[in-house]
């Protein structure tokens, strides 16, 4: 059975024309509007799996329905989302993947892409030591990392998978070779960002008609080369994709178009090597896990930032009274921002890969700093100056670094009839990546995640570039546990920057303000990383403006790049939700 949140017809793209502005589909009619708070249990089900398109949901159902775990059919719906929407997410990019068994058990694997080994701070700056301007760093070799989510695949297939490794692929493989509809979405990003889009032959030959307008939407369009290496892989492996003749050619597609440049030493130094490719390994970490009022909250720690952010977001408003204020009052919205800007203080300063860098997670997660944190929050009044605290282990001092702007991902969730869960976000970086394309498939740019500026008053930035090292990342892929210690809900997001925001935002909705999750994702979108808040145009946000500039705030509104995905548990069944100003639907088995 499968549930279009939204007809595709239905979302009109209203993306920049800018390729380096955040690209941004419209608030629609109905986000915002939290008029059902009961959760619709209609469409309920033991298993479940949500995602951005329709028919990655349905090639995840497929897998559940052939008898495989919730990790299989999380592998399908990546790889199926790689062939529908091109722009976000695929095994040219990387990921994270949760795993939480209904009992509380919870595994995380990080396949975030690797700089390669040549790689060094001085990666993003020009001759003089200047950062290279966005869009020329993106659209070359330079942004490319090692991909991860085939690896990560491969690992998460060998601990929990219970089909056969070729079965995942069936379903990608039938939608490339035998073709699918392009949606009103793709065809937008693919009018809209041309730049990264048509940035390699392949993209153009793929995607583009004679008269260079973009494939339309209603149109099927094939994907031969991806149905080809797809094929390859579900035959031969993971391995084949990163060693042998394949790692070889994709390391010299890389090099042949990342620019000469010199390393510190005056050396040349720098492009991808087939060594990068075939050592690249899938990481399993532990865990990051807060209790925020009885619940328990777990997800992705270093390289991310998102469970770190997601938690502090949370943990310093648990002395308020949130479910008494609900969504319509500008206090919620208040003490939500500054809760924000509070924790992205520290992780701007603190948050990186920690394979590198000494990240204080146990400092920062911790409850008593949490809460002393949260007691910066004045109901009544906005801070007026927000800096990074001091977590227990913050020994080194560093500086903040870029922001960098980020538009790409898809977030997914599944969950199998034993009541095992994945919450899975599957990145390229930025639409259509880096615009190089390999095989059928866009490679990522997730590079342009490291701050470009190595440092800063001569302290070190900790997401600099370094070789082999890890960008930070803003997905919090994540999982909770009632008082109960029972599997409650399974959620994540796409969107940069915002994905902890929405994350925090869809488990208040649900925790506090007793939403189904559907509504608490359709919330209004605030975003505070710095000292504007930012709220999400056409909302009800735009009536409470006033009052957050009265409580001292800077307020602008603008589009920002929401869509998540998530599944909830109500008496006992798993319902999906997608955030409807996506394309994200929600199958069963
Ligand atoms: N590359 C981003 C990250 O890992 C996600 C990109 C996006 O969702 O816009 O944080």
């Amino acid at each position: 059975m499968l549930r279009r949140i939204l007809s595709s017809l239905a979302i009109p793209l209203l993306l920049s024309a800018c390729s380096t502005a955040p690209l941004t589909p419209p608030a629609t009619a109905s986000a915002g509007d939290p008029s059902s708070t009961a959760p619709d249990v209609s469409d309920a089900g033991q298993a479940v799996v949500s995602a951005a398109d329709p028919r990655a949901a349905e090639a995840g159902a497929a897998i559940l329905r052939a008898g495989g775990s919730a990790t299989d059919a999380a592998i399908a719906t990546m790889l199926a989302l790689n062939v529908v929407e091109p722009q976000s997410s695929g095994i040219g990019g990387g990921g994270f993947y949760v795993r939480g068994t209904a009992e509380g058990e919870v595994e995380t694997i990080d396949g975030r892409e690797t700089a390669p080994a040549g790689a060094d701070p001085q990666w993003f700056l020009d001759e003089s030591g200047t950062p290279l301007p966005f869009p020329e760093a993106v659209l070359t070799g330079l942004s490319i990392g090692v991909p991860g989510n085939l690896r990560l695949a491969a690992l998460a297939h060998e601990k929990h998978g219970q089909l056969p490794w070729a079965d995942l692929f069936a379903p990608a493989i039938t939608l490339a070779r035998d073709g699918f509809t392009v949606t009103p979405r793709l065809h937008g990003y693919l009018e809209r960002v041309k730049d990264r889009a048509a940035n390699d032959p392949a993209g153009v030959a793929l995607y583009y008609q004679a008269d260079g307008s973009a494939i339309p939407a209603g149109s099927t369009l094939r994907n031969p080369d991806l149905a080809e290496t797809l094929t390859r892989i579900a035959q031969a492996g993971a391995d084949s994709f990163y060693e042998g003749p394949h790692g070889q050619a994709l390391a010299e597609k890389i090099a042949s178009v990342t620019p000469r440049r010199l390393g510190e030493a005056g050396a040349e130094s720098g492009a991808m090597v087939a060594a990068d490719i075939a050592g690249y390994e899938a990481k399993a970490r532990t865990p990051v896990c807060g209790t925020y009022r009885l619940y328990r909250i777990c997800g992705m720690g270093p390289p991310s930032s998102g469970a770190t952010t997601v938690y502090a977001v949370l943990k310093q408003l648990e002395r308020f009274d949130l479910a008494a204020m609900g969504p319509n009052s500008p206090v919620f919205w208040h003490v939500f921002a500054d809760s924000q800007r509070i924790a992205y203080a520290d992780r701007e300063l603190y948050l990186a890969d920690s394979d590198f860098v000494d990240v204080p997670v146990a400092g920062l997660t911790d409850a008593n700093y949490l809460t002393r944190r949260g007691l910066l929050i004045d109901p009544k009044h906005a801070l007026t100056k927000v800096e990074a605290g001091h977590p227990a282990g913050a020994a080194i001092s560093r500086a903040d670094g870029d922001e960098p702007v980020e538009n790409g991902t898809s977030h997914f969730v599944v969950i199998d009839d034993d009541g095992n869960a994945v919450s899975y976000t599957s990145t390229v970086e930025g639409p259509f990546g880096s615009g190089h394309m390999f095989g059928g498939f866009f490679l990522n740019n997730e590079l342009t995640d490291f701050s470009f500026s190595p440092e800063k008053d001569g302290k070190s930035v900790a997401n600099r570039v370094e070789g082999g090292k890890r960008p930070r990342s803003s997905m919090s892929p994540s999982v909770v546990y009632d008082p109960q210690g029972k599997m409650v809900l399974v959620v994540g997001a796409a969107g940069g920057g915002t994905i902890p925001v929405q994350v925090a935002k869809a488990i208040i909705g649900v925790i506090d303000f007793n939403l189904s999750v559907e509504s608490a994702i359709a919330l209004p979108g605030l975003y505070a990383p710095g000292d504007t808040v930012y709220i999400e145009p056409g909302t009800a946000l735009t009536a409470m403006q006033a009052d957050l500039e009265a409580m001292g705030h800077t307020v602008a509104a603008r589009s920002m790049p929401f869509k998540a995905n998530a599944a909830q548990r109500v008496d006992g069944e798993w319902v999906g939700a997608a955030d409807p100003r996506s394309e994200g639907a929600v199958a069963h088995p």
